[in-house]
């Protein structure tokens, strides 16, 4: 056997070893650092248990470093269901928490053993009254937050005062119902919004106990904790303070529940992309990557995001500079007016921050074909990469 070796596939060094090995567009998974965001996200909420949302990185090494520290998964498609069984999931730790399904979406969902799914509207309620016994409810809650980066609340959820007739609806069908849940919007300024919508849950719970509507014993609080981009956040012990007090008043019975996407995979890869070539226009230095907006860089339009992007080239004279994409579109512009250094055909440049929403929101546009992902610092504490093709 090889010999276990930690390595820090972050520096500079270890990515132009990985590149050498894997090639370009790269996108580097370190699980190490999956593992230590688990932890802190844990340590902030310490009586939570955090289903990985798989939405932000669907990578099998994020599931299996998620589920070897003890963690949970929240599942919201028939692929991601997929990915799951492939890997040996127990069903049992996991949920699936996607409001709207297909017929076939659920009977994937139950045939894998999942028995936790999401509703929000008497439609969708009564997609279960076939199979009443097998499962049980989160009702999901609608609650607006237009300061959060992404609001997760226009699309789905029910309003508030359409939980108690949506519950007695179900359980006129004898469909269980466990609980609510709600997701206030990703990457969250701080935690207001997730004490209001807690609060607000706690006290539609207990009416709906009240009336033996359904246990009514689980509130899932959803995701949306923020990490560092080009701007920073509060840390997240600081962020999650108020929920922990929030929680600390429920009745112990009550379970809560969290849907981690971004918070788990967001800081744990970086996207390594070439220099393919390079024109002076109007004064700047433009260079063309192997990756770009309709790539891994998806996530400036999809989901806001602003990555720190840096050339591995250091010292030399700073001249203003553009980092553009491949494809022939002139939207795919990654960044303008920079200070770079006079780069060169096969030089790297590095964005940080990248697990979530990019690679995940990629598409081969013009043939250029997504990032390979290289997962490292797998369990077997192997700084070794690994490529592992995805369903
Ligand atoms: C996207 C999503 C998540 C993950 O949200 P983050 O903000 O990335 O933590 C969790 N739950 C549901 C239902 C989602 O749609």
């Amino acid at each position: 056997m090889r010999r276990a070796r930690i390595i820090d596939p972050f520096e500079p060094a270890e990515i132009r070893r990985l590149v050498r090995e894997f090639g370009s567009p790269l996108l580097i998974l370190d699980c190490a650092r999956v593992r230590a965001q688990y932890r802190k996200l844990k340590r902030a909420l310490p009586r939570v248990n955090l289903h990985y949302a798989l939405k932000p990185m669907p990578h099998p090494a994020v599931v299996r470093t998620v589920i070897e520290e003890g963690g949970f998964l929240d599942l919201a498609t028939s692929g991601e269901v997929q990915l799951a069984a492939r890997l040996g999931v127990d069903p049992a730790r996991c949920i699936h928490s996607h409001p709207i399904k297909r017929a076939a979406d659920i009977a994937n969902a139950l045939e894998f053993g999942v028995r936790t799914f999401v509703a929000d509207n008497p439609d969708e309620v009564r997609k279960f009254a076939r199979c009443a016994g097998e499962v049980e409810l989160l009702l999901r809650v609608s609650f607006r937050s237009p300061g959060a980066v992404c609001d997760l609340s226009r699309k789905f959820g029910c309003d508030p005062e359409a939980v108690l007739p949506l519950a007695r609806g179900a359980a006129e069908l004898g469909i269980g119902v466990r609980g609510l849940s709600f997701h206030v919007g990703s990457q969250t300024p701080d935690a207001t919004k997730h004490v209001e919508a807690l609060e607000a849950c706690t006290r539609l719970m207990a009416a709906a106990r009240r009336e033996r509507l359904g246990a009514f014993d689980t509130l899932d609080i959803g995701g949306g904790f923020p990490i560092d981009y080009a701007r920073r956040v509060q840390d997240i012990g600081r962020f999650c303070a108020p929920l922990r007090a929030a929680i600390a008043k429920l009745p112990q019975r009550v379970r809560v529940i969290a849907e981690p996407g971004r918070y788990i995979v967001g800081p744990a890869a970086v996207a390594v992309a070439s220099v393919m070539g390079r024109a002076q226009r109007e004064g700047h230095w433009w260079y063309y990557l192997d990756d770009g907006l309709y790539g891994s860089y998806s996530g400036q339009l999809f989901d806001h995001a602003r990555y720190p992007v840096v050339p591995l080239r250091e010292g030399g004279e700073l001249l203003p500079a553009v980092l553009a994409g491949p494809t022939c579109d002139s939207i795919d512009v990654i960044a303008e007016n920079l200070m770079l250094p006079k780069l060169k055909e096969g030089d790297l440049i590095v964005g940080r921050a990248m697990g979530a929403y990019t690679w995940a929101s990629a598409t081969d546009f013009n043939f250029f074909p997504r990032a390979t992902v290289v997962a490292v610092n797998t369990r077997r504490g192997d700084g070794s990469g690994v490529v592992e093709t995805l369903p």
